[in-house]
């Protein structure tokens, strides 16, 4: 009984102006639509400087719609410059961290370590880690894609307790279909999440396999929802050009 998940990944877009006028509208949209949070969570992931309007307007309005931070300090305070850390994210009522995205791997120094410390930072914290893995066009061309994909989960999971581990979200997002408009086929997409659940099942108690949540990103749309939400071991989405479209995002959600 894993509830499916529709994540807007909003990246480096919307200041906290836009952010705000984006949740009023995405709030009448599904409200209109009635949306039912009882069977698809829904989350929104801004950038720093617009998760404390996100809060004030979920607060106020009693949304059900979720929030998180798209990477988190692994240090609790302190001497770190343009930081920010999990407690603070917590506070701010963040239910989520985005972890290990690939742009974050490639823009900034965030190995397999670094992403283990962020992973333990957020649970402490009290929050859900979404953790980002997939494999680049060369791996795939090698025909290595699901072995690198779990295996960047074994790297940065294998340290945890059962307890952890279930509260992981892990997100299969290969960095190919990642805002190219190529999307994986729905059958690459199980085909992934089923391998990191086995890997889950042999590394952890089996009910972890059974709750942890796999979502797939890269080049979601509308169009492509439904297909990919129709395989067993696919848990919903990681989404970033298309969750910028308040309506888009709102039919990828009725039909999650
Ligand atoms: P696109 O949906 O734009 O391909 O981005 C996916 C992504 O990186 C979400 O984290």
């Amino acid at each position: 009984a894993r509830i499916p998940m529709v994540a807007g990944n909003w990246k480096m877009n919307f200041d906290h102006l836009e952010a705000t006028a984006f949740v009023q509208q995405f709030a009448r949209n599904l409200k209109s639509g009635r949306f039912d949070f009882s069977k698809c969570e829904v989350a929104l992931f801004p950038a720093f400087t617009a998760l404390r309007s996100v809060q004030v307007l979920v607060d106020a309005d009693n949304l059900r719609i979720r929030y998180g931070a798209q990477t988190v300090s692994v240090t609790s305070q302190g001497a770190f410059t343009g930081d920010v850390s999990a407690d603070m994210l917590a506070r701010l009522g963040c239910s989520y961290v985005i972890v290990g995205h690939s742009e974050r791997r490639k823009y900034h120094p965030e190995d397999d370590a670094n992403i283990v410390d962020q992973v333990r930072a957020v649970l402490a914290a009290g929050m859900q880690p979404i953790l980002c893995v997939g494999e680049s066009l060369e791996e795939r061309r090698k025909g290595i894609e699901l072995d690198f994909a779990v295996g960047q989960v074994h790297d940065v999971t294998r340290d945890l307790s059962d307890e952890e581990a279930e509260r992981l979200i892990i997100a299969y997002e290969p960095v190919w279909a990642i805002g190219t408009g190529m999307v994986a086929t729905p059958q690459s997409a199980q085909d992934a999440a089923e391998a990191f659940r086995e890997h889950l099942a042999s590394t952890f108690d089996d009910h972890v396999a059974q709750m942890v949540r796999v979502l797939y990103g890269g080049s979601v749309t509308s169009k492509n929802a439904v297909e990919l939400i129709s395989e067993p071991d696919v848990d919903g989405f990681l989404i970033g050009g298309a969750a910028l479209h308040v309506d888009e995002l709102t039919r990828i959600c009725m039909l999650t």
